[in-house]
């Protein structure tokens, strides 16, 4: 149990004046980040407990996909990305460094040519493939207007893919099977996302999806057809021993497209069923083919010793933009309400009388007793009112808080809420047990 009295949680009442969207003031105020300098930001306590949430679900669903963790360094050599071109084609975002021997040396803004530099050292065959490695890794892009906080940072943590196949049927598969990937990652995370057509920019290729949330605040334009708000990822079987392609299909079987990939006539064609709205880009695939591996000169051999260039993709998800786009879509006017697989803590406990011994005994057996029950408790112990103890636990947005007062405990019970619906209950501890012990 974390005692609130002891936490570092440095929280704020009032909005601060540099924050334009909801994500952004709820994150300063609630004690999540503070900036460092422009859209470089600390990770405070309980920002940081979720980003290792958000974290942990992105890398469990890579792994169950089949790909591999792998950690490639922040600091990369200006050599690779002249091979590939893209040194000078990068342009001002990149992050340019001389090291001491005047070595020219960059802070990645994604890893292609890295990556694309370990296979071409280490794979020989085609029996070696398909291949997808990963890492989630710290990023730098020196963006023109770094804003909304860890929506569009300029350094953000991101989680980039890589495949490798022999052919472009199998390059489909990988980029089918990280598709799929990505529909059930966002569902864990609570939360919707589209998969739209998108532009392949600089990184290349010809085949791309983004996936968006809907949001009011998104800094993406975007059209698509108005099923997709009928499309439910946890209704479906999205599992790996289904057919890849069949589901892929499917979710893009309906109109979707990010601005650069509109066409036009498609509004007339759609009517009132298209929708024209502003999104958040969570994640976006790309395949293209032999661009890095053609222009790095790598080579595998084939079954008959003939040499073959592999196919590859990348597949990035935006780990801390995730963060601000959850809070984005799920907030009210008193704070922040988390899904509960990327909650902090999964439950509150908010002591009313510091000072009687009754109260305080019940919220320590009740804390012990719930992380028996696997959760997690942060635990308001602190000498203040309490208004001020409702008011942080609904800023900071824990699924369930308990309410513990001298009153209550007179009649034998406390007070549970949940904080999405805002439903109260006044309950016997064994009740409150009961209830939130995991059902299997
Ligand atoms: P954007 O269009 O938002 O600038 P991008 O298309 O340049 O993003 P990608 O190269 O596709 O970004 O990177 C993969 C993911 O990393 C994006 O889908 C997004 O979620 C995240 N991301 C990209 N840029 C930033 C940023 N500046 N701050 C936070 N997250 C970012
Ligand atoms: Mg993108």
């Amino acid at each position: 149990m974390i005692r609130l009295s002891q936490y570092f949680l440095p929280t704020v009442k009032e909005d601060p004046a540099e924050a334009q969207i909801v994500s952004h003031k709820l994150m300063l105020r609630a004690g999540m980040i503070r900036q460092a300098s422009a859209g470089i930001y600390s990770w405070l306590p309980l920002g940081l407990r979720v980003l290792k949430k958000v974290e942990k679900i992105v890398r469990e669903e890579q792994d169950v996909a089949g790909a591999q963790e792998i950690l490639m360094p922040t600091i990369q050599s200006a050599e690779l990305w002249k091979e590939s071109g893209r040194y000078n084609g990068y342009g001002k975002e990149m992050l340019r460094i001389l090291d001491r021997h005047q070595r020219e040396m960059l802070y990645g803004p994604t890893n292609e040519e890295l990556i694309t530099d370990i296979f071409r050292q280490t794979l020989r065959s085609y029996k070696d493939l398909p291949k997808i490695l990963y890492h989630i890794q710290w990023k730098f892009r020196d963006e023109v207007r770094p804003r909304f906080g860890v929506m569009r940072g300029r350094e953000f943590l991101m989680k980039d893919s890589y495949s490798f196949d022999i052919d472009k049927i199998r390059a489909r598969q990988s980029y089918n099977r990280m598709f799929v990937s990505y529909l059930r990652t966002f569902a864990k995370l609570g939360l919707r996302a589209i998969p739209m057509q998108a532009d392949t920019g600089p990184i290349g290729g010809n085949l791309s999806h983004e996936f968006i949330i809907l949001a009011e605040t998104g800094e993406s334009e975007v059209f698509c057809d108005k099923k997709y708000l009928n499309f439910d990822p946890l209704a479906e079987k999205l599992t790996y021993e289904n057919n890849l392609e069949k589901i892929v299909e499917r979710w893009t079987s309906e109109y979707a497209a990010t601005d650069e990939k509109h066409i036009v006539a498609k509004e007339k064609e759609l009517g009132s069923s298209l929708l024209h709205a502003r999104g958040i880009e969570v994640g976006h695939i790309f395949y293209f083919g032999k661009k890095y591996s053609k222009a790095m000169g790598v080579t595998i051999a084939g079954p008959k010793e003939e040499p073959i260039i592999p196919e590859m993709g990348s597949y990035g998800i935006g780990v801390s933009r995730l963060v601000g786009a959850i809070i984005e879509a799920s907030h009210d006017h008193a704070g922040i309400i988390w899904p509960d697989t990327v909650s902090p803590f999964s439950c509150g406990i908010l002591n009313l009388r510091i000072n009687d011994q009754n109260c305080c005994k019940t919220c320590e057996d009740l804390a012990i007793k719930l992380e028996k029950c696997g959760h997690e408790v942060l635990y308001d112990d602190r000498d203040e009112t309490a208004g001020n103890k409702f008011a942080v636990m609904d800023l900071v947005g824990l699924p369930w808080q308990i309410v513990v007062g001298p009153r209550g405990l007179k009649n034998g019970v406390v007070e549970l809420k949940r904080r999405d619906t805002g439903e109260r209950n006044e309950l016997s501890i064994d009740s409150i047990i009961e209830k939130l012990s995991p059902k299997n």
